[in-house]
């Protein structure tokens, strides 16, 4: 892939950063976890409206997740996405993305900076990284783990400081530089994960006092190095369940580092929020609660939250409903709501 120099890309972003085109400041930091039936969109909207996709869901069924990307968008007031990040490169992660870029434009895209090494002579892949490649026509900036997607900040200091830090991508981690596969003691560390899902962009968003982990499908063992034996990212708020809730990922030391107060699992109908992962969750002490982008048909009560926290209840609805967080940094709470009419819960922040 061709990639464009960090300070070339730099220098783009700080432009960008200097002059949004979604002018009209939010006051609020609004998180819209959306329904992709299974796989990956969040739309990030800041305090003074600039916005941050998280992956673009799949390609089909045709139009249906850059539809409800573009509908998210619109309700967010949008009229650009300021930075487009790719996680990794899996189909249910980066399948609309041309056609979300050619519905809304996007300012700067970014992504880890290598394709899959398992995955490149898969059918899905070479029909879809020509797509990737059209939309960004190749001006993409890559993150490593360490640095941050610049966002801006109010110069006069009212709102709380806003930050978007990558802490994992291509499987390295910010201050860990040993093997990440390599057994230690005491701990289960499982065999290493060659797909391209362990090299995932993981990224912690604060904001205030308020802390949200986002880490696409990072799996088991670059979960544990995050957590153990330092905890390099501390109590969160709110949790994006990572790799849909899988199994294999999850881990139950790390999900004991972030402690979150709520997490919103981005599951599909059969897809993800497997009953170990379940059970980790409602094991946290911190834990207010969980909500599910849609109802699991396989797995009952061992995979299903309260009613009132699942966002699509239905195997396959036509209107796909997000997951909305608002966060009011300065009076310490965030609201929940499924959809734009739901009904709000109001959880204080940590
Ligand atoms: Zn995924």
């Amino acid at each position: 892939m061709k990639q464009i120099s960090i300070a070339l890309a730099t220098a783009l972003c700080l432009a960008i950063a200097a002059a949004p085109a979604n002018a009209q400041a939010n006051r609020n930091l609004d998180i819209y976890f959306l329904d992709m039936a299974g796989g990956g969109s969040t739309l990030i909207v800041t305090p003074l409206a600039e916005s941050v996709l998280l992956d673009t869901g799949s390609l089909e069924p045709q139009h249906r997740d850059a539809d409800r990307i573009i509908r998210a968008c619109r309700d967010a007031g949008l009229k650009q996405i300021d930075y487009l990040v790719t996680t990794h490169f899996d189909s249910d992660h980066f399948g609309a993305i041309l056609e979300v870029s050619q519905r809304i434009p996007v300012k700067c895209f970014v992504d880890k900076g290598s394709l899959p090494p398992d995955g490149q002579n898969t059918n899905w892949f070479k029909r879809l990284y020509p797509l990737y490649q059209q939309a960004t026509k190749g001006q993409v900036k890559t993150l490593r783990a360490g640095e941050d997607i610049p966002l801006k900040n109010d110069p006069g200091g009212k709102i709380p400081p806003i930050k978007l830090h990558c802490v994992a991508s291509e499987k390295k981690i910010e201050g860990f530089e040993g093997d990440i596969d390599a057994a230690v003691a005491g701990c289960q560390i499982r065999k290493p994960d060659t797909s391209d899902n362990a090299r995932s962009i993981a990224l912690v968003l604060t904001c205030g006092e308020f802390q949200f982990f986002a880490g696409g499908d990072i799996t088991w063992n670059v979960e544990h190095h995050l957590a153990h034996p330092v905890n390099r990212i501390g109590n969160v708020d709110l949790y994006q369940v990572t790799h849909h809730g899988l199994d294999l990922s999850n881990n139950p030391l790390f999900l004991k580092a972030l402690s979150p107060t709520v997490c919103v699992a981005m599951n599909g109908p059969r897809k993800g929020i497997e009953p170990n992962t379940f059970k980790a969750l409602n094991a946290l002490p911190s834990i207010k609660a969980i909500y599910q982008i849609h109802y699991n048909t396989q797995y009952g009560d061992a995979g299903n939250t309260e009613p009132e926290f699942i966002a699509n209840p239905k195997e396959d609805p036509k209107e796909g409903q997000y997951i909305k967080v608002s966060v009011h940094p300065e009076n310490g709470n965030c609201t929940i709501s499924i959809g734009p009419g739901g009904p709000k819960r109001t959880f204080a922040i940590q």
